[in-house]
């Protein structure tokens, strides 16, 4: 199968690519804008490998995805493309708007036009270049399966954060919770959620819906809680915990996502939502504390104290949900999915990771990001 993946170059997109290239046959095209938190660099492993290609698209060029379409061929569609952090919702939420409901709309509306030239059972209309892609010749690998009508797939890739902030003891978000977005962020991604259901209602097109929780692992922009904790305390910096720090998250090692993604795309039903989520719960506090202790051991500070004194509680963010948390018993139920990373293995391994590869971050905080807290303009 050729699988087109957006949002490829980021940090679920690139270790989802990773997975796809190594454990299965398929080959990927990644179409990326490479905003801000896009990196080959995370994939220059793969960079020429004969079953990986890359575009530089953007989602909101209808005509470029149109392009893209005609000549890839796609059988299948993973979405991730998307403004992701929340902070930066805050100040700039327009970015959102266009990147995670107008990017979708446009990147539905190529899905359902490609889908609706595909013949019932196997031919493939004629193709029709635009001066954007040629000469990319992304269409030169031999598909071991014509794209067909039947069993085209579009899964798009969401967030819990779509429903909204759980009490300490209530049950976790299932496929059926209501949806109560909270931030710019969060708004969007529901909008866009909204859009690939309607494009299957409405339309027929094959869509699948995930919604995820909280992901951790390699390749994570260091904008996002756990590689902020990791760097600072390397800094020897304050450690910033937002309000209390006693906001529940529920973690998934991010290969224990891009797994649950590919069972979706391959063994999911048409027009269903699976909820994933580590069943992995803890407060922010305790996590940052974890983080530390794990670096107490695996690299020590210099003065032999530990790295917890560096935590710094700073103002909450304005809209913090309190908790999220998800019942993935429909994908274990239906789909066999479990994630493999146990309670704390999958953060120990992060936490080498990032000791590992400091030169990947390093090439992204001399650019335009410095590990400044974000999020104040509300
Ligand atoms: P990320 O910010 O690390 O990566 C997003 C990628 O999308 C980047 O490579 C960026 O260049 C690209 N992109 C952004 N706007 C684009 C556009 N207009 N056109 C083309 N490419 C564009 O995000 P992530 O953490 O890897 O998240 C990926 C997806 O998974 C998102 O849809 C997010 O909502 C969802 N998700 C994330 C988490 C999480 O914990 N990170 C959890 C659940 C769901």
């Amino acid at each position: 199968m050729k699988i087109l993946v957006t949002g490829g170059a980021g940090f679920i997109g690139s270790n989802l690519i990773r997975m796809l290239i190594q454990e299965t046959e398929h080959s990927v095209l990644n179409l990326d804008a490479l905003t801000y938190a896009g990196n080959l660099n995370s994939l220059s492993d793969l960079a020429r490998h004969p079953r990986y290609q890359f575009i530089q698209t953007n989602i909101c060029d209808k005509h470029a995805l149109d392009a893209v379409f005609a000549d890839y061929q796609p059988n299948w569609i993973m979405h991730l493309a998307a403004e992701s952090h929340v902070d930066r919702s805050i100040d700039g939420p327009g970015d959102f708007i266009q990147s995670n409901i107008i990017g979708t709309f446009n990147l539905l509306q190529a899905s359902l036009q490609y889908w609706r030239s595909l013949e019932e059972g196997g031919e493939k209309v004629e193709t029709c270049k635009s001066e954007k892609v040629k000469g990319e010749n992304l269409n030169t690998l031999e598909p071991s399966n014509l794209p067909t009508k039947e069993s085209f797939r579009f899964l798009h890739v969401s967030t819990d954060e779509v429903y909204g902030s759980l009490s300490p003891n209530a049950q976790g978000f299932s496929e059926t919770t209501r949806y109560a977005p909270h931030s710019p962020y969060s708004a969007s991604k529901a909008a866009s959620d909204h859009l690939a259901r309607a494009w299957g209602d409405t339309y027929g097109l094959p869509v699948l819906v995930t919604n995820c929780s909280n992901n951790y692992g390699p390749y994570q922009f260091p904008e996002k809680l756990i590689p902020v904790v990791i760097l600072k305390c390397l800094r020897g910096e304050p450690i910033p915990v937002y309000g209390k720090g006693e906001n529940i998250r529920d973690w998934l090692y991010v290969n224990d996502h891009a797994d649950a993604l590919y069972n979706v795309l391959s063994k999911g039903t048409v027009g269903e939502t699976y909820n994933i989520g580590g069943n992995n719960e803890r407060q922010n506090i305790d996590l940052v504390r974890l983080l530390c202790s794990i670096l107490d051991e695996l690299q020590p500070r210099k003065d032999g104290k530990s790295y917890a004194e560096q935590i710094t509680f700073v103002t909450d963010r304005p809209g913090h949900d309190l908790r999220y948390a998800i019942d993935a018993s429909k994908i274990r139920d239906e789909l066999g999915w479990r994630p493999k990373q146990d309670h704390t293995s999958g953060f120990r391994k992060t936490v080498q990771w990032y000791l590992n590869n400091k030169a990947w971050t390093q090439q992204i905080l001399d650019g335009s990001y410095q590990l400044e807290r974000l999020g104040k303009n509300s």
